[in-house]
């Protein structure tokens, strides 16, 4: 399945993306997973990336774009893949959309994963992430503990909290989710393959996805 994963940081795209990978193999592609990634590597794009991170503002789309030109085509996007965090602004949605003609690529469907806010709010300050940038499995102290404190029940590796997961960092990360990435909601919506998913639970969302596409 070719899937775009819309909705505020926190309403359960990730979640939602690995369980959906289950099902036909198709990759999860968490732009947030990738630059973390580069972080920790130390890569010039890491580097760059790493400011507007810890502030919890956007990455300029330039850099997205590029990194996201290169990964639509490598070899394991072939056999479908879940769009988890892009694009995040319209001017990334307007490219996004050239660079898919380009590669002559169909979307199946746009979801929008819509969450209270208060929810997210929440959901975000009890969240805890695995330190492990290949592993990156998402926990809650509140609802999905680790089996054992602060160990990974995947890769044995340190839990923690993010840095963009501070209380203020997240209040600007909603704000700037309701003002850049937001508006995309209409963007797709009037574009049509769109679906709006009003839910908490994610086996729910992938219910309503696994209906919407017959599978
Ligand atoms: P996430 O894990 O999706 O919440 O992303 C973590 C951080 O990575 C965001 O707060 C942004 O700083 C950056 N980021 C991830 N995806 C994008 C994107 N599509 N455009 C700009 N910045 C992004």
């Amino acid at each position: 399945m070719k899937l775009m994963l819309l909705g505020a940081p926190g309403a359960g795209k990730g979640t939602v993306a690995k369980m959906l990978t289950a099902i036909d193999g198709s990759v999860q592609i968490s732009t947030g997973d990738i630059l973390r990634s580069e972080v920790k590597a130390g890569s010039e794009l890491g580097k760059e990336a790493e400011k507007y991170m810890k502030a919890g503002d956007l990455v300029p789309d330039s850099l997205i774009m590029d990194m996201m030109e290169k990964r639509l085509q490598q070899d394991d996007c072939k056999k479908g893949f879940l769009l988890d965090g892009f694009p995040r602004t319209i001017p990334q949605a307007e490219q996004l959309d050239k660079l898919l003609e380009k590669l002559g690529i169909d979307l199946d469907m746009v979801v929008n994963i819509d969450v209270p806010r208060e929810i997210i709010f929440d959901r975000l300050c009890t969240r805890r992430t695995c330190s492990n940038p290949d592993c990156q499995e998402i926990y809650n102290v509140k609802s999905n503990p680790p089996k054992k404190e602060g160990v990974c029940d995947k890769c044995g590796s340190p839990v923690v909290q993010r840095d963009d997961e501070t209380e203020e960092a997240i209040a600007h990360r909603l704000d700037t989710y309701n003002e850049k990435t937001r508006p995309l909601v209409d963007y797709y919506a009037a574009k049509g393959k769109f679906k709006n998913i009003s839910g908490t639970s994610s086996e729910e969302v992938v219910k309503v996805i696994k209906a919407e596409l017959g599978i």
